[in-house]
Formats: C-alpha cells, sequence, structure tokens
C-alpha cells in the first residue's frame, strides 16, 4: 500500500452513484446507491477499493485513516456550468430588475452583459486570476471538486485568450478538476453591433482568428455558443460550432433559456456534449436531444434568482430519456451563487425531482456534460478519487438544510481540496 494512501471510515453512509460510467437517463437516475457499513481506499489519486469496514481496516492496516465521525460521504459534484472569470458584481441590477426595469432597458443604462464586457476588458491577468481564485475555493467549499469555466466577457481576440489564460493558470493553482469552454460567442461586442456587417465580422472573427489560437494553444476543451433570439441565430450557431468541432473542441450550447428558438434541436443535430438552460425548450428539442444522448444541464438558480415563477421542465426530460444534469451558472450577472447544495434545493424543491436523482444530476450526469464520466462522478474502484465529506448524517439533509454550509471536508484527485476543519478531518 502506498504512502498517499488513505481510509475513510466510520461514516453513517456512503452514497457512492455507482453504476454504468456514463450519463444516466431515465430510470437510471432515481438510485444514488447508498451504503452503511462500509469503507472506502483511496490509493494516489484513485478509488482503490470500496468494501465492509472491518475487512478493509484489516487489508489495508497501516493506512492513514480518516475518521468520518457519522458524517455522510459522496462523491464530489460537477459543477458543469460557471462563468467565474469577471471584475466586478453587478449587484445594482438585482434591484432594478425588481422594480421592473426591464433587461434592454438595464442594458441601455450601461449594465448587463456588456457591463461585465467593458470592466474584463480593462483588468489585467493576474487580476482576474486574485477576483476568480477566492470564488473557485469558495465552490469547493460547498462539495464541488470538478468546475467547468467558461470565457465570454472578453469578446476580443486578446481579451478572450487572456481569459482562458486565467483559467488555465487556475487550473494549475488550484487542486480542484478546472475544464475551460470558450464562449467567444457569449455576445455580440456593442461596437459590432452598431456597424452594418458588424454581426458577419464578429463571426469571422470567432471563427477564423480567435478559434485557431484556443485550438493551436489548446485553451479550452468545449466551445459553447448563446444561441438565443436577439444573440446567435441557429445558423450562426451551428456555423460556429461545427467549426470549433472541425478544431478538435466539444460542443455545449446555451439553448432555449428565454424562448423556443430551435437550440435544443441544433444541440440534437450537433450531437452536442451539452444543452443548458432549457426553460423554454419544445417537444422536439426535447426529442433531440434524447435521440443524441446530449445531457440537458439546468441552471434552477438563475430562474430563482431572476425572480422567474418558471422552470426548465426537468420531469418531461427525463421521462423522454434526456439525461439531466445540474449545475450553478455562477455569474455576476444571473446566478452569483457559489453554493452547489443551494441548487440540488432547487432541484428538489422547483424542478420537483428526487434527492437521488438531484445528486446523480449533480456528480455522474454534471461528469457526462463535460465528456468525464468514464472516470469521474462515482465512488467506485478506478475512478478519480473526488469525494466529500458532508457534516449531516443522512444524505436527505443535503438538500434539506437549504443554504446551509455543510461540507466538512473534500479531496479531488485523492488531495485535500477544501478541509473545514483539519483536525477532525484528520483524527484518525
Ligand atoms: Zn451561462
Amino acid at each position: 500500500m502506498s504512502a498517499d494512501a488513505l481510509l475513510f471510515v466510520n461514516a453513517a453512509q456512503i452514497v457512492t452513484c455507482a453504476g454504468p460510467a456514463r450519463a444516466r437517463r431515465g430510470s437510471e437516475m432515481s438510485d444514488a446507491v447508498i451504503q452503511t457499513g462500509v469503507a472506502v481506499l483511496v490509493e494516489g489519486d484513485t478509488i482503490k477499493e470500496i468494501g465492509p469496514e472491518d475487512a478493509l481496516r484489516r487489508s489495508a492496516a497501516g493506512v492513514t485513516e480518516i475518521n468520518c465521525n457519522g458524517g455522510v460521504i459522496t462523491p464530489g459534484f460537477a459543477d458543469s456550468h460557471t462563468h467565474a472569470i469577471f471584475g466586478r458584481a453587478r449587484y445594482e441590477e438585482q434591484e432594478l430588475r425588481a422594480t421592473g426595469v426591464p433587461y434592454m432597458e438595464i442594458a441601455r443604462r450601461g449594465g448587463g452583459i456588456h457591463a461585465s464586457v467593458r470592466d474584463l476588458r480593462t483588468r489585467s491577468e493576474d487580476d482576474l486570476f486574485s477576483l476568480a481564485q477566492p470564488r473557485l475555493r469558495a465552490l469547493a467549499s460547498s462539495g464541488v471538486t470538478t468546475v467547468e469555466v467558461k470565457s465570454g466577457y472578453g469578446l476580443s481576440l486578446d481579451d478572450e485568450i487572456k481569459t482562458l489564460r486565467v483559467i488555465k493558470r487556475l487550473a494549475d493553482a488550484l487542486p480542484m478538476r478546472i475544464v475551460p469552454t470558450w464562449l467567444g460567442a457569449h455576445e455580440i461586442p456593442l461596437d459590432y453591433r452598431e456597424r452594418t456587417d458588424g454581426r458577419r465580422e464578429y463571426l469571422d472573427l470567432l471563427v477564423n482568428d480567435m478559434l485557431p489560437v484556443v485550438a493551436r494553444e489548446q485553451l479550452a476543451q468545449f466551445a459553447d455558443v448563446f444561441c438565443e433570439p436577439g444573440v446567435f441565430t441557429v445558423d450562426e450557431s451551428r456555423e460556429i460550432l461545427t467549426a470549433a468541432r472541425s478544431a478538435g473542441l466539444g460542443i455545449k450550447m446555451h439553448a432555449d433559456e428565454l424562448s423556443s428558438g430551435g437550440a435544443a434541436e441544433l444541440a440534437g443535430e450537433l450531437r452536442a456534449t451539452s444543452a443548458d438552460h432549457l426553460a423554454a425548450v419544445s417537444d422536439a428539442g426535447i426529442s433531440a436531444l434524447a435521440a443524441a444522448g446530449t445531457v440537458a444541464t439546468l441552471l434552477p438558480g438563475t430562474m430563482l434568482f431572476l425572480g422567474k415563477t418558471s422552470q426548465a421542465p426537468a420531469r418531461r426530460l427525463i421521462e423522454a430519456g434526456v439525461p439531466v444534469a445540474l449545475a450553478t451558472d455562477f455569474n455576476p450577472g444571473t446566478s452569483p451563487t457559489t453554493n452547489f447544495p443551494l441548487i440540488l434545493t432547487l432541484g428538489v424543491s422547483q424542478l420537483r425531482l428526487s434527492v437521488a436523482e438531484v445528486l446523480i444530476a449533480g456528480t455522474v450526469n454534471g461528469a457526462a456534460a463535460l465528456g468525464i464520466a468514464d472516470r469521474v462522478g462515482q465512488l467506485a474502484p478506478g475512478f478519480s478519487a473526488d469525494l466529500v465529506l458532508w457534516d449531516v448524517s443522512d444524505v436527505r439533509e443535503l438538500p434539506y438544510w437549504y443554504g446551509a454550509g455543510r461540507c466538512h471536508a473534500s479531496w479531488a484527485r485523492g488531495k485535500p481540496c477544501h478541509v473545514h476543519d483539519l483536525a477532525l478531518a484528520f483524527r484518525s
């Protein structure tokens, strides 16, 4: 047994989410596999064995034990949709929305996404790194061990590349696994919007200038497009994403967030890895996602924060056989939260999912939305040692104590990722 092996003992429950190493659909989402009386043996960055505690203690004698003190172990969460690289917060817009000021008026006053673009362009890589690092640590402190981070507030060659380089530096500096996504097609920049052929010029910039640099420098694993009436059309999105695929990137989409415009249908046509938001997805869109096996990443925190009464049709998606994931959509405009368990709460109370379904949605299917469900998202031999110890005695308490911070400690690839109380976590 190697010196860096760890044996997790004395947990009230070990929730493994064990099963097929791919996105789960339909009734596959209904069992998170709760085990009692078992221990988890980690060797290096990998789960070595899960089995009866007494037997493992004997066979792994001498290994460092982590006493879970009656807490609950789950796989680390995979937050597959965030916009964590931004400058200043946009808290002033929340009150404006509450008093009925429409988004277009907020944008006219200099707010909205263009405010984040103006701000990010003035900042250095070091500045953006310093701002983003504590945000990602906050996500880690809520049980996230894998996080997808998008660019998309640069919207110029230099500022998008700058953002992606910040993400790369964060990936090197933090213990959590960070998956970078290029979202140059987040919005058409204002100066391009004002020009006659500006839309075409910006598409050319994306496909002919930005994409080759992103691909050559291997700065992103996925390309994403905001496909929505008023932003990028279905045809424009197809052009960008087809080029991105040819350049070797995976495909994700912001799809049908506010209105049903054929975005989910395009995600199915392109066999995108994930289609995200989907609050306004059509029946045809649901069928297309099911046929393609595309993961539907739902972001209930965004709808809550915007004060919307509607949510994505999670139950219809699951019944149609679409694998459903949950994510924070952490961003300064529409979802400024780093609290992953709160998203599980919303999954149960707003999307009407079961506890098992939200757990699978936050682990295995979150990993599938990043194309890594073959090694991330479940506690099973051979999988990445990404696990969280919770200060609860029953996993149903995770969505129950809503808004609470019950993450005691977490490990990513076998290394401490977040530790609330080091002494307790390592007492053996
Ligand atoms: Zn987003």
